[in-house]
């Protein structure tokens, strides 16, 4: 089933008030199809007509993406024609449509930017070989923890992810009520994980802090 575009928008206007559509002349059309089958949009149904063959004729025109002259171009009688330029000129003018595009562009530089960080991610979570899951517990208040944490996998070839601190309450915290925190220890390239552990088991003992598991 077709789908119909007459109801959407042009950057903000509505399709229908932007007179970008095809024309086909039927005495110029040899019905060879070449627009019905090039069209994306499904602007184009092929009637058979009686004595002349076929015809193509613009069924759904506002499914037109405007700006469009494909099927004009590649039409081999040049029966399929648009209207002039100054015509969607005058609506991007009449609209100010420039504030939509602009927000438009944005949107899509997001997406774009959001794909890219997925695949990356994608990527990294393909080629990692090693994946450690981890749990300390105790007061983490203001150990430094983190700095220490980083500057113990800096020259390694391991990283941190996923880490998570646990507060059972805010209350709790503000009494230093006692944390868990879980992180995983990753690794793109094969690497012996133990010394790693055994210098991390270390740190947490000399920062006061419990090995609780390693998974
Ligand atoms: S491409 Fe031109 S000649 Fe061919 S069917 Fe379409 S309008 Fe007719
Ligand atoms: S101009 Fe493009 S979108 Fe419009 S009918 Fe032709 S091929 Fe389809």
């Amino acid at each position: 089933m077709a789908k119909d575009l007459s109801q959407t928008k042009w950057h903000g206007v509505p399709r229908q008030d932007v007179p970008w559509v095809p024309t086909v002349s039927r005495d110029a059309c040899i019905g060879c199809e070449l627009c019905f089958v090039t069209c994306g949009r499904e602007v184009y149904e092929i009637e058979l007509t009686q004595g002349k063959g076929r015809k193509a004729h613009v069924e759904r025109p506002y499914n037109c993406m405007v700006g469009c002259s494909t099927c004009a171009m590649v039409c081999p009688t040049e029966a399929i024609s648009f209207p002039l330029r100054d015509i969607v000129w005058k609506v991007e003018r009449e609209h100010k449509i420039f504030k939509i595009v602009h927000a438009e562009a944005e949107e899509k530089r997001t997406r774009a930017g959001t794909i890219a960080a997925r695949q990356q991610a994608e990527q990294h979570l393909g080629s990692t070989q090693t994946r450690l899951r981890v749990r300390i517990a105790g007061v983490f208040g203001e150990k430094q923890f983190l700095t220490k944490l980083q500057e113990l996998v800096k020259d390694r070839p391991f990283d941190i992810e996923n880490l998570q601190l646990h507060v059972p309450t805010l209350k709790g915290l503000m009494e230093n009520t006692p944390a868990y925190m879980d992180f995983e220890v990753t690794s793109t390239i094969q690497e012996d994980v133990q010394p790693l552990l055994d210098a991390l088991k270390v740190l947490v003992a000399d920062n006061g802090l419990v090995w609780v598991e390693q998974r």
